[in-house]
Order: C-alpha cells, then structure tokens, then sequence
C-alpha cells in the first residue's frame, strides 16, 4: 500500500487523483487531505476516503471542520502551518494540487523530506523554481511532473542522453479564444474565459489557458524540470489536445505521447510511477477523429505568451513578478473588477515598473512575490491600495 497526501483535495486536480485512489483501493491509502475553505466537501472526502487527516487552510474554519468530522476518528487541524506539516507527514506520496504560489510552502516541505511528489501546482515552479529544483537534487524527492505537456515530455524524454534533444514541443489548445480578435476579447466575460473546449479545470487555470498565460508559465516550468536552454522551449498551437506534447531529437525523430484530453492519465502515470495503472479516461478514437490540426502560436493576440517568453529569458526574479502579477490579475478579471484584455496589460505593467532585485533565498522570493501582487493591485480601478 502506497500512502497518499492530496494538496488541494477539492479541486480539479485533487477529485481527480481521489478518482484513481478510490479505484485502487488495493494500492493507495488517504494520508491527508487538505482544502482552503470548503469545510463539508474537505470533511466528506475525508471521511468517504478514510483519511487520517483533514486540513482546511482558513484558520477560523477549525471549528467547522472539527464539527463536520466529530466521531469520525479523522484528525481535525486548520491554517497555513497545519498545510505544511500536512505535507511533511509520512505519505510516501504527494499530489501538489494547490493552484497559485500558496502552494509553494506545502509543496516545499514534502520536497524537502524528499518525497514522491506529483507536481500540478505550476505556479510553485515559475514563482521560485531555482529553490525547488535545488530542494529536489537536496533530498532526492522525486518531482514527477502532473501538467499534461510536461507528464508527456516526461515520458518521452531521454534523460540519459539529454545533449541527443534538440527541442520540445509544448503544445496548446489555444484556448477558447483561439480565433477571437482582440476587439472581441475586450468583451469577454470571466464564463466565457472558464469554458475551456477540450479540458475541465479550475476557474484560474482556465482563465490561464483563455490569456494562453498558461502557456507561458508551462514554458518556465519545462524548463526547470528539464536541462533546456530557454531557446529549445517551443510552443505549437494544436486544437484538439491529443499530443500533450513533443521531444525532437538531433537525428530527426521527434517523439510524442497521445491520449485523451483526461488528467486522470497522467495522473495515473505519476501515482503509480515506474509501474502503469489503468485509468478510466475515454480511449483515443483516432479514425473518429479523422485529423489533428497545428498552428503557430499568435503572441500579437495573445501578449502573455511574449511576456512570459521574455520573463523564461530574464530569469528567476522575472518570473516570480510574472506569476504573482498573473494571479492577482486573474482573481480581479475573476471579480469582475477588470476587463479580459486588462489580465496581460496589469502583468506587463507590473514587469515594467517593478524595482526588481536578486531573490536567491526563499525570504526574498516571498518578498518579492509580495511586493509584485502590491503592485499589481495598485494598478487594477478600484483597489484597496488606490484609494
Ligand atoms: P482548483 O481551483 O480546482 O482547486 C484548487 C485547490 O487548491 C482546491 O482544493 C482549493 O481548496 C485549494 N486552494 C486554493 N487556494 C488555496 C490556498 N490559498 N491555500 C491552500 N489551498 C488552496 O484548481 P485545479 O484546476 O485543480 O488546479 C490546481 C493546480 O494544478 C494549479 O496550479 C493548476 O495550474 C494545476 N493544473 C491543473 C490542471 C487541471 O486539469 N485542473 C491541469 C494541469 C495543471
Ligand atoms: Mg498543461
């Protein structure tokens, strides 16, 4: 039996995962599950799964969560603290399910007692990837990659001989607003944006993939999880998400991994590695589908794509003011508070006019983080710090 922790247990990622735990139950057991504030689905996972712990991230839902699981023998705990030992437990693995850098304290601590982590929360890797790739070669965690391009790469990515890649391939759906206009995009309202085509995610995730934002942080996170240059990260544009992604090789082969578009495959793929397990995701019915499509991607429409491409280039620093300006401008455009198009502007002006210094320690990557999201909010109408 393989004890399993689920960061972020009531989102898209963490169902999914419980999906597969539940599925086999032969192989996996709930260590702990965790949420930021949804006490009853967090107390009903819980017990439904027989984990030994629930941990919801508010502080003042303590008493709720204790409420919700009184007589169930399952351990009650609340706050920021309580998610980190929550993750420095003993599960043997951990699904970093936490969406935004919010997660990156968790995710931390089960890295640093070198635990088999499955990494979905991208964010961790962008906002301070120099530090948890050092953490990981530390402890000899071992970072086995959720995101579906990168869970693709992973497969077909020949670590031995990594001076024989030439390139990947990151592919993109596009998004919903593959073939809007800009006019158009000016309009959209935050349902359109979360209506991905091909995927169900959650709601910034979504937003994401609509500004192609996500794109843009799945380059940095490729290029921390593999030995790349900045320059062999390209991105191809393929509506139907069947290829997660590609590996060419100096000799000319370029090698791909296929599915449907169903995290439950890669998941899988993480929960039992080195082994396979099966997952229920829908069979791939290429004669149904008669054709796959590919594009160029458009970084005139989509500006995130260049200023990520630009933050992949500039650094570490760069990259942490990129994701915590993106997260604030989602949650904003989320709120209604900003227009669609508003998303890239409020990060490139962000990236302009921040004083950016060297963060080289987990204080001044926190710092720094913290300084961008304040900045970032001075400049969306209406915000606290505006007034
Ligand atoms: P979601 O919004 O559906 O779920 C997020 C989970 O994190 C919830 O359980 C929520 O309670 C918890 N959470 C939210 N804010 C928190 C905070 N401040 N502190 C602690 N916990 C918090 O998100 P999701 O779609 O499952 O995505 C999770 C992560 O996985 C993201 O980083 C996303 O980019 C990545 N990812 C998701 C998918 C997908 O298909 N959903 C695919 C690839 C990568
Ligand atoms: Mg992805």
């Amino acid at each position: 039996m393989k004890t399993v922790t689920v960061l972020g247990a009531t989102g898209s990622i963490g169902l999914n995962t419980l999906d597969l735990v539940e599925r086999h139950r032969d192989r996996y057991a709930v260590d702990a599950l965790t949420a930021q504030s949804n006490v009853d689905e967090l107390a009903a996972l819980a017990r439904r799964h027989g984990a030994r712990r629930a941990v919801i991230g508010d502080p003042a839902l303590h008493g709720r969560l204790k409420a919700a699981l009184s007589g169930s023998g399952i351990e009650a705990a609340a706050g920021p603290d309580a998610l980190v030992e929550a993750a420095d437990g003993d599960a043997e693995f951990v699904m970093a399910g936490i969406v935004g850098s919010a997660g990156l304290a968790p995710t931390l601590a089960a890295i640093r007692r070198g635990a088999q982590i499955g990494l979905a929360n991208k964010e961790c890797l962008v906002c301070a990837g120099e530090i948890v790739m050092r953490e990981v070669r530390r402890s000899g965690a071992e970072l086995l990659p959720v995101d579906s391009e990168h869970n693709a790469i992973f497969q077909v990515f020949d670590a031995e001989r990594s001076e024989s890649v030439k390139r990947i391939l990151l592919t993109a759906s596009g998004g919903p607003f593959r073939n809007w206009s800009r006019e158009r995009m000016a309009q959209a309202t935050p349902e359109q944006a979360v209506a991905h085509p091909n995927w169900s995610m959650g709601a910034k995730i979504s937003v994401d993939s609509a500004t192609m934002m996500n794109k843009g942080l799945e380059m940095i996170e490729a290029f921390h999880l593999f030995p790349l240059q900045p320059d062999q990260i390209v991105i191809l544009v393929h509506p139907q998400s069947v290829i997660h992604s590609m590996v060419e090789y100096v000799d000319g082969s370029t090698l791909a991994q296929l599915g449907s578009p169903d995290m439950r495959t890669p998941i899988a793929y993480c929960l039992a590695w080195p082994e396979r397990i099966a997952a229920p995701s829908p069979p791939l019915d290429l004669a149904a589908m008669g054709q796959l499509t590919f594009e160029a991607p458009d970084e005139t429409r989509f500006p995130a794509l260049r200023l990520a491409g630009h933050c992949l280039r500039a650094g570490s620093e760069a990259a942490t003011v990129l994701n915590a300006a993106n997260e604030i401008a989602v949650a904003a455009f989320l709120e209604r508070r900003i227009g669609f198009l508003d998303i890239a502007a409020c990060v490139e002006k962000t990236l302009d006019r921040i004083n950016i210094e060297d963060a080289t320690s987990l204080e001044d990557v926190f710092a720094l983080d913290a300084a961008a999201r304040r900045l970032a909010d001075s400049l969306i109408p209406g915000s606290s710090s505006q007034k």
